[in-house]
């Protein structure tokens, strides 16, 4: 399938790195005001017109059936699978298969370029995207640069370079702001790799986290907040720290997520045509939501690098998630830390799989509710979608 009706793009001057956001205390900073495409912000900014159930529909032919458990917590798909790859690569966020399909994509002559975000020379989390034209340059971007980063920023690069067949990799607002303006980047064929994303920081954020959690910030080079309850930092030496949710400095960390991630309900990052993450999988395995047949393409270029089993779940989250919210109604801003802080035995009851899929959404969406509710009021209907209204509606909140 090629892209439906190109349409012209009409250039706008790029703000200069230090402007203020058209979605101001809210930017993600995905980048795409640091381009031309400025332009079409206030359409495709993810913050000031979010639209998730038309670009579905307009992406993947049809909007999630919010009667369908699946489709309403994980977008809409054709099919979700566990995987790990047979041969990890080295020094990726998990086994690499976002990177292998990347490289795949272009060894096969798939795409002409991979949007990418490797990292800058001194800082090996400050995030630096590019377009990746060799399998070299994918593998430089294989693990998570845990920060906002712009990967829209290469955006007129792509025009530039000519390029008619693309790969992108991103999180969810990145996706969003991109597919409002797919149309007008001038390509042939797009594809859509996308990883969940929550939580995230700004760099000195990120500092901050490091500083108060691990026993050595200095030489952290990955972390993940894990199915097992527990921060896992990987290090330059290959080894491995693990800090529980409930021993972190919460006093300390109360604000370092960024305002826009507290105010996001695209966890799953529904409108890439496949996505890579781990929430639905049981531990060490990888979760694919195969949303499209571009999304089908993507999967089957590597499909004989990997081992794979059947979704599944188990547990039941749903204790734990309403014990929490009297303490997201009071500020506190992390989710799963507090369910631990709370005294719920949550290892015991053991939500996993799809289980612990829903458990992270149902925590993340009440608790950036009640911080839109409170901090936003005026961008609440906006903002938030239908599903995530629904989801959330399972829950007892505190009153306005
Ligand atoms: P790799 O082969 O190591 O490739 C990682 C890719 O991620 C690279 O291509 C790189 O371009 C891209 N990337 C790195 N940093 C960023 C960034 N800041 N923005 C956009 N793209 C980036 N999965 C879950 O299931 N639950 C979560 O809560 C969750 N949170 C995440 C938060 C962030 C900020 C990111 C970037 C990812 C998150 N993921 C989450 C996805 C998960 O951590 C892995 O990235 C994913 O499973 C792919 O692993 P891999 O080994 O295949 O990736
Ligand atoms: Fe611009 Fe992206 Fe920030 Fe929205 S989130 S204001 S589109 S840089």
């Amino acid at each position: 399938m090629t892209l439906a009706s190109p349409q012209p793009h009409h250039k706008a001057k790029a703000l200069r790195p230090n402007a203020v956001r058209p979605a101001k205390a809210l930017c993600s900073e995905c980048g795409l005001c640091d381009t031309s495409y400025i332009h079409y912000v206030k359409d495709a900014c993810a913050f000031i017109n979010q639209q998730i159930g038309d670009l579905e529909a307009e992406t993947h032919g049809r909007r999630r059936d919010l009667s369908q458990s699946d489709d309403l917590y994980f977008g809409v798909h054709q099919q979700m699978v566990v995987a790990r790859k047979q041969e990890p690569i080295e020094g990726a966020q998990w086994t690499g298969i976002v990177s292998s399909v990347a490289i795949e994509m272009l060894n096969r002559g798939l795409v002409e370029g991979v949007v990418c975000v490797q990292n800058s020379a001194d800082d090996r989390f400050q995030p630096k995207p590019v377009i990746a034209r060799t399998p070299e340059e994918v593998l430089a971007a294989r693990v998570n640069k845990p920060t906002l980063s712009p990967n829209l920023s290469v955006l007129d690069l792509v025009e530039q370079s000519g390029m008619k067949r693309l790969l992108v990799i991103g999180v969810g607002c990145q996706i969003q702001a991109l597919r409002a303006v797919e149309k007008r980047l001038g390509l042939e064929k797009l594809y859509v790799l996308g990883t969940p994303c929550v939580d995230n920081v700004t760099r000195a954020g990120l500092q901050k986290f490091l500083d108060t959690t691990s026993r050595s910030p200095e030489t952290v080079v990955a972390y993940e907040f894990m199915q097992d309850f527990r921060v896992h930092f990987k290090h330059e030496d290959g080894s491995e720290e693990t800090v529980p949710f409930f021993g972190l400095k919460t006093n300390q960390l109360k604000d370092v997520f960024a305002p826009s991630c507290m105010s996001c309900f695209d966890y799953v990052n529904s409108l890439a045509d496949l996505v890579v993450g781990y929430m639905g999988a049981p531990f060490g395995w990888q979760w694919l939501v195969v949303r499209n047949q571009r999304g089908q393409e993507l999967l089957d270029v590597v499909q004989d690098q990997l081992k794979t089993q059947p979704v599944m779940s188990q547990g039941d989250r749903k204790a734990a998630v309403q014990q929490s919210i009297p303490a997201y109604d009071k500020g506190v801003t992390l989710p799963m830390w507090a369910a631990k802080l709370m005294g719920v035995v949550i290892e015991k009851i053991g939500p996993k799989g799809l289980e612990y899929g829903r458990f992270s959404i149902d925590s993340h969406f009440t608790r950036n509710y009640l911080y839109l509710r409170r901090n936003y009021p005026d961008k609440f209907e906006q903002q938030v979608p239908d599903y995530a209204k629904k989801i959330v509606e399972q829950y007892k909140l505190p009153p306005e």
